[in-house]
């Protein structure tokens, strides 16, 4: 295996190049259309990111602002005082060759028609039951792609807009908009529009059918009913991130803004261009160390908490030459839980022998699995997902150079959602672990499955 200090970063790949690898994807197409986006509480800037960072070449994004000038921002730039400008102004910054537009304008027919008409996709991410009663109406008059959804602190749902009668089942989701849910159900609502205007190769472009669920305080996590419910309580809880990538950044981001607080974040890459489309924290930052880049840009979302860096790689024993940690290193940061935010299967089972509390997540570009282990009470990674197999393929193939994937930042992001509501259950001590996996695929029906197991593994280091 060669070291990784003497694998040169590749810049000849472009922005938008991993989603470019996906049969179907037309990125010219998907760079002359246009969007409106209303709502400009979480859900409405998730939706807007996806958007940005895929390249779709025109947006406007409209809210009225009294609605979020109060609310915490996501972004980490503090440089503006309301939520949606934040957003707009750190989004511009993440891909300058998007048009990006907020306006502060009352949600009513008359009023947004005008902008209405000139779309090609309509999003409506409010909480409000007549502004989608309103768009739901305008989109089948004039036959426009509309997807409209709602997220409330743990729960969210979406549909199409040619499905106008879950609008009033809908209508429990009140409040603020919870990182969590908009994450998924914003992920989500892009997949959606996409799936109507540009079917992947081999993907049957079938509208939603139903009212998609997610409930983070439900069993069966894709259904309406609470089954439970959990006091969130994160502060204090030490997490290790291995990883500072697509799934890392969201799900850290998320983590933060739920109280987490204190947070380790290991990685020895360094960002490049075909990055850009999927981790949106790194468009400054090129040549310097993802870990050190993550970990300020947390701090600036959340001064106060403990967000330290560690620009190393995951290795069984210790190596000499570069910078490396060994699980016993990992061990002695007293993590409570560990999030598995790798791309390998070598590392992937490094961190599985290790036999501690551990959030997996594993993406492509259509699917994504998410699962929590915990040694004596549920399967490991490794025999839910076979990464042993996996790994010695991957041995294989170490001789040539590794092959990128394509991938998809709404499909990483509602993989790394995913994986922090399951992180978020655990370490509040609340709510029931899946032994099992959660399953997202935009080409099933469903959309969205919990995998339940039955019998439960104890593999430790010693055993292996
Ligand atoms: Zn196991």
């Amino acid at each position: 295996m060669k070291n990784f200090l003497e694998e040169e970063t590749t810049m000849t790949e472009g922005r938008y190049s991993r989603q470019e690898m996906i049969l179907g994807w037309d990125q010219k197409k998907w760079g002359s259309m246009s969007a409106v986006v209303i709502g400009d509480d979480l859900l409405g800037q998730q939706v807007l990111e996806n958007l940005v960072a895929t390249g779709l070449g025109d947006i406007l994004f409209i809210g009225e602002k009294k609605n979020s000038a109060e609310k915490k921002g996501y972004y980490p730039n503090t440089s503006r005082d309301s939520m949606s400008d934040s957003a707009v102004d750190f989004l511009k910054k993440v891909n300058p060759e998007i048009k990006i537009d907020f306006l502060d304008w009352p949600l009513r027919r008359k009023s947004l028609e005008i902008f209405l008409e000139k779309a090609d996709l309509l999003f409506e991410t409010t909480n409000d039951p007549q502004t989608k009663g309103m768009l739901c109406a305008y989109a089948k008059e004039k036959r426009k792609i509309l997807i409209y959804g709602s997220a409330e602190k743990y729960r969210g749902a979406l549909a199409s807009g040619k499905n106008q009668e879950y609008i009033s089942e809908m209508q429990e989701l009140q409040g603020s908009q919870g990182i969590i849910p908009s994450m998924i159900i914003g992920g989500m609502m892009v997949e959606e529009a996409r799936k109507s205007c540009m079917p992947y190769a081999a993907e049957e472009s079938k509208t939603l059918k139903t009212l998609f669920w997610y409930n983070l305080f439900s069993k069966e996590r894709f259904e309406k009913q609470n089954d439970f419910h959990a006091t969130v309580q994160l502060s204090g809880k030490s997490i290790v991130s291995v990883g500072a990538g697509a799934l890392a950044t969201p799900c850290l981001t998320a983590l933060l803004l739920e109280g987490a607080d204190d947070i380790h974040i290991i990685d020895y890459d360094i960002p490049s261009t075909s990055n850009l489309s999927r981790q949106i924290f790194y468009y400054d930052a090129q040549g310097r160390p993802k870990a050190l880049v993550l970990s300020e840009k947390l701090g600036v979302i959340r001064p106060k908490a403990k967000i330290r860096a560690l620009n190393a790689k995951l290795v069984e024993e210790k190596e000499e030459g570069y910078e490396c940690i060994t699980p016993e290193q990992i061990k002695g940061l007293s993590p409570e839980l560990i999030v598995s935010c790798l791309d390998n299967f070598e590392a992937r089972l490094i961190l599985n022998k290790m036999g501690m509390p551990l959030v997996h997540g594993g993406t492509s570009f259509r699917s994504a699995k998410s699962s929590l282990s915990i040694p004596g009470k549920t399967l490991c990674p490794d025999c839910l997902f076979g990464f042993s197999l996996f790994a010695a393929e991957e041995k294989k193939r170490d001789s040539c150079d590794a092959v990128p994937e394509p991938s998809i930042i709404s499909t990483s992001k509602i993989c790394a959602a995913l994986m922090a509501g399951e992180a978020v259950l655990y370490l509040s001590g609340a709510g029931e672990h899946i032994n099992g996996y959660i399953a997202y695929d935009v080409f099933e029906a469903s959309r969205a499955q919990v995998i339940k197991k039955t019998n439960i593994c104890n593999h430790t280091e010693k055993e292996k």
